[in-house]
C-alpha cells in the first residue's frame, strides 16, 4: 500500500545518510519528493535520477537551512515547481562534539544554527502554506541524545532537546488548523558515517541496544514515512524513539 499518493515532501539534507534513505522511503510510497543538499550538485543530482526511477517528480535544490532568507526562498520555489506543500522533514543535522571544558562558542553555536535554527526557518516559511492549505505535517528529527543527554555532545544535546519543545509549541499553535508536528528520535542509526567507525567499538554498541543491532536509514524513515501519512491524522505533538528500545 501507497501511504504518500500524490503528496508532495521537502527533505532537509537528503543527499546522503538517514535523509536520503527519507526520501528513498517517501518516494516509494508514491510521494513528490524536493529535497535540499549543501554542498554536492553531483550527488544531489544523483539522488534526483534515483528518485525519478521510482515513478514520482523529483528535485533537488541547494540551499543551506540554516540561513533564513534561503529556506524561504526555497519554500516559494517548491510551491512554483510543485503547486502545494503536504510534509517537510528537518533533517539537516550537524555534530560538533567535545567536552564542555573545550567547547568553544563557536562550536556551540554552529551546532544550534544548524539544527536548532533551521527547524525554526523551514517551520516558519512553510506555515503560511499550510495554513492556506489548512492541512499538512512537520516531522523533525531530534536524537536520543536530546531526550536523554550526552557527555561529549552538550552543543548536539542542547540543539535536539530544544527541536523537542519546538515540536511540542508548533503542535499546539497550529493543530486547529488541521496541521500536525511530530518530532522522531533515532537511537544509533548505521550510515556511511559509522561505517568508518572501528568494528569492535561498534559492536560494543550494537550489543547494549535491547534489538541487538544498529538502525537503519530504512527504519527512521519508516517513522516518517507513517508521521507524513494520514495514517497518523490524530498523532501530534510526540516524540517517537526509533532506537532499538534503549530508551525504555
Ligand atoms: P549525515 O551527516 O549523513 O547527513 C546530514 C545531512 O544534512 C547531510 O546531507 C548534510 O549535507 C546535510 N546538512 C548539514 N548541514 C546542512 C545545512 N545547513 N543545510 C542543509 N543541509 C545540511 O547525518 P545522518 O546520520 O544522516 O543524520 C541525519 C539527521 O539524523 C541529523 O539531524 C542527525 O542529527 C540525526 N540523527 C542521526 C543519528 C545517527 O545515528 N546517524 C542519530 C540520531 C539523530
Amino acid at each position: 500500500m501507497k501511504l504518500l499518493e500524490g503528496k508532495v515532501a521537502i527533505i532537509t539534507g537528503a543527499s546522503k545518510g538517514i535523509g536520503k534513505g527519507i526520501a528513498l522511503a517517501f518516494a516509494q510510497h508514491g510521494a513528490n519528493v524536493a529535497f535540499t543538499y549543501l554542498s554536492s550538485v553531483e550527488q544531489g543530482l544523483a539522488l534526483t535520477a534515483e528518485l525519478e526511477a521510482l515513478g514520482i517528480k523529483a528535485k533537488g535544490y541547494r540551499s543551506d537551512a540554516s540561513d533564513a532568507q534561503q529556506a524561504e526562498e526555497l519554500i516559494n520555489a517548491v510551491v512554483e515547481d510543485f503547486g502545494r506543500i503536504d510534509c517537510v522533514v528537518n533533517n539537516a543535522g550537524i555534530t560538533k562534539d567535545g567536552l564542555l571544558m573545550r567547547m568553544s562558542e563557536d562550536d556551540f553555536n554552529k551546532v544550534i544554527r544548524v539544527n536548532l535554527n533551521s527547524v525554526f526557518n523551514m517551520t516558519k516559511s512553510v506555515q503560511r502554506i499550510l495554513l492556506k492549505q489548512r492541512s499538512g505535517s512537520i516531522v523533525n528529527i531530534s536524537s536520543v541524545v536530546g531526550v536523554k543527554g550526552n557527555a561529549g555532545q552538550a552543543n548536539y544535546a542542547a540543539s535536539k532537546a530544544g527541536i523537542i519543545g519546538f515540536t511540542k509549541s508548533v503542535a499546539l499553535e497550529l493543530g486547529s488548523r488541521n496541521i500536525r508536528c511530530n518530532a522522531v528520535a533515532p537511537g544509533f542509526i548505521e550510515t556511511e558515517m559509522t561505517a568508518i567507525l572501528d568494528e569492535k567499538t561498534v559492536q560494543g554498541w550494537r550489543d547494549a541496544i535491547p534489538l541487538r543491532r544498529g538502525g537503519q536509514a530504512a527504519d527512521v524513515a519508516n517513522a516518517c514515512v507513517f508521521l507524513a501519512s494520514d495514517m497518523s491524522s490524530y498523532i501530534s505533538g510526540q516524540v517517537l524513539n526509533v532506537d532499538g528500545g534503549m530508551l525504555t
